[in-house]
C-alpha cells in the first residue's frame, strides 16, 4: 500500500509502498479515506520526540472497517469509524478514574515486543507512530483508539475529530471547564484554535476573542464564534485584550507552542484567570511569568494533553453537534489533497494561512 514516510528528521515525507500485516487480537484494519495534517506531526517529523524512523505518522484518521482481529468486539467491517492517538488500556487506575489520556499502560494498544510488525518495507519494520500512522492507504489500529461514527459525518470532517476537535473544544469544555458568560481569549488559530473558539462557542462563553498574524484566519474564525479579532502583528496584544475586556479575560488558551505567545496568555487574565497551555513547544522550551504576579493575581496555568478527552464518549459527543449544525467542522477544512502533495502541504501549514488540510487521495 501507499504511504508517506519519515526517513530521516527533517527529511521530509516520502511516498513508498510497504506493507501492512492482518489484523490479530483486537486490531482493525482500516481503509483510511481522510487523514487530516495536524502540527504535531510536522513537529515529530523534525524532532525526536521519542519516535524514530522510518515511520509513518499521521493522527486524525478516518475511514472504513476493511478486516478486524479475532478478539474485536466493538467493531464490524463497514463501520465508519475515527481514529486517535490517545492510547488507552482501559483497565489501569487513571484509565478506571475516567482519565484515560493519562493511561499507565498505553503500549497495550500496541504489539507486544518480538510480535511481527504492523508496517514493514521489504522485511525491515517501520513504525507505525502513535498507534494510529493515518498517513497511508490502510490503517491497523487497536480497537481502543477507534471510535465508531454515523455515516453522516463527511469523512474530512471526521478526521479532524480525532484531535484538532477532542483538543480544541475538550480544552474548554473538559480542560478548563469555561463556565457560561466567562470571557476567553485564543492565541493561534489554526486547525486546533479553531476548535477552542467552537468550544467557547458551544458554553456560551461571553467574548470570545481570536488573536493570530494572519488576517484571513481572523476572518475565517468569525465562522466558528469568534467575537473579536486581533492582529498579533499589530501592537501590544496583551493591551488590546485589557482594553477589549476592561481588564483581562477569564480564560486563555495558546494553541502555537511558543515561549511569547504562552506568555502572553499569562499576563492578558483577569484576576483569578487562567492561561491554558496547548501548544507543543521546542524540545526544553520554557516560559517565564512574574511570580509574585501569578500568585498576587491568583492566576492559574494549565497545561492541556489532548483535551483531557475520552475518546469514546468526546468523539460521538461531537460528530452529533455536529449534525446537529451546532460545532462548526467543514470549514476547518481549507483543501483535500492527494498522499504525494504532502510535504507542499505542511509547507502552506507553516505560513499560517490554512487550517486543515487533509489527504483524502492515497
Ligand atoms: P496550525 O499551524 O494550524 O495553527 C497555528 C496558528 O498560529 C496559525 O494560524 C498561525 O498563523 C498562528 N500563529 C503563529 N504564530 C503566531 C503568533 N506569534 N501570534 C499569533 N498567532 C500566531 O497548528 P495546529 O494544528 O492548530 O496546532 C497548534 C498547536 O497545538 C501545535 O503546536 C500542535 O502541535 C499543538 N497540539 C497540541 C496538542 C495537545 O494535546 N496539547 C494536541 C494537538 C496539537
Ligand atoms: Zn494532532
Ligand atoms: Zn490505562
Amino acid at each position: 500500500m501507499r504511504a508517506a514516510i519519515v526517513n530521516a528528521f527533517g527529511g521530509g515525507f516520502d511516498i513508498e509502498d510497504i506493507d501492512i500485516a492482518r489484523p490479530i487480537g483486537r486490531e482493525v484494519l482500516v481503509d483510511v479515506k481522510a487523514s487530516g495534517l495536524c502540527h504535531s506531526d510536522l513537529h515529530f517529523a523534525v524532532n525526536d520526540f521519542g519516535m524514530a524512523p522510518p515511520m509513518v505518522l499521521g493522527h486524525e484518521v478516518s475511514g472504513i472497517v476493511a478486516a478486524v482481529g479475532p478478539e474485536v468486539s466493538e467493531f464490524t467491517v463497514g463501520d465508519h469509524v475515527v481514529g486517535s492517538l490517545v492510547q488507552f488500556c482501559g483497565a489501569c487506575l487513571e484509565c478506571l478514574s475516567g482519565r484515560t489520556v493519562s493511561c499507565l499502560r498505553p503500549e497495550a494498544t500496541l504489539r507486544a515486543d518480538g510480535a511481527p510488525p504492523r508496517l514493514s518495507r521489504r522485511g525491515e519494520p517501520i513504525l507505525a507512530a502513535m498507534g494510529t500512522a493515518g498517513f497511508a492507504e490502510q490503517a491497523l489500529i487497536h480497537e481502543n483508539q477507534l471510535v465508531c461514527i454515523d455515516p453522516a459525518v463527511p469523512f474530512p470532517e471526521a478526521s479532524v475529530l480525532g484531535c484538532g476537535t477532542i483538543t480544541g473544544a475538550g480544552a474548554v469544555l473538559n480542560a478548563a471547564g469555561v463556565r457560561a458568560g466567562e470571557a476567553v481569549a485564543v492565541i493561534g488559530l489554526g486547525g486546533v484554535g479553531l476548535n477552542v473558539v467552537s468550544g467557547a462557542r458551544l458554553v456560551g462563553a461571553s467574548r470570545i476573542i481570536g488573536i493570530d498574524l494572519n488576517d484571513e484566519k481572523l476572518e475565517l474564525a468569525r465562522a466558528f464564534g469568534v467575537t473579536d479579532g486581533i492582529n498579533a502583528g499589530e501592537g501590544d496584544v496583551v493591551a488590546r485584550v485589557r482594553e477589549l475586556t476592561g481588564g483581562g479575560v477569564d480564560h486563555a488558551f495558546e494553541v502555537i507552542g511558543r515561549k511569547e505567545t504562552a506568555e502572553q496568555a499569562i499576563a492578558m487574565l483577569r484576576v483569578g484567570g487562567t492561561a491554558s497551555l496547548i501548544g507543543i513547544h521546542g524540545a526544553g522550551g520554557m516560559v517565564e511569568f512574574d511570580a509574585n504576579g501569578l500568585l498576587r493575581e491568583q492566576k492559574k496555568v494549565n497545561g492541556v494533553y489532548m483535551g483531557s478527552a475520552n475518546i469514546k464518549h468526546d468523539i460521538p459527543l461531537y460528530a452529533s453537534l455536529f449534525l446537529q449544525g451546532r460545532l462548526n467542522l467543514s470549514d476547518l477544512i481549507a483543501s483535500e489533497i492527494a498522499i504525494d502533495e504532502i510535504n507542499e502541504a505542511y509547507e502552506e501549514l507553516g505560513s499560517g494561512r490554512t487550517a486543515r488540510t487533509v489527504i483524502t487521495r492515497f
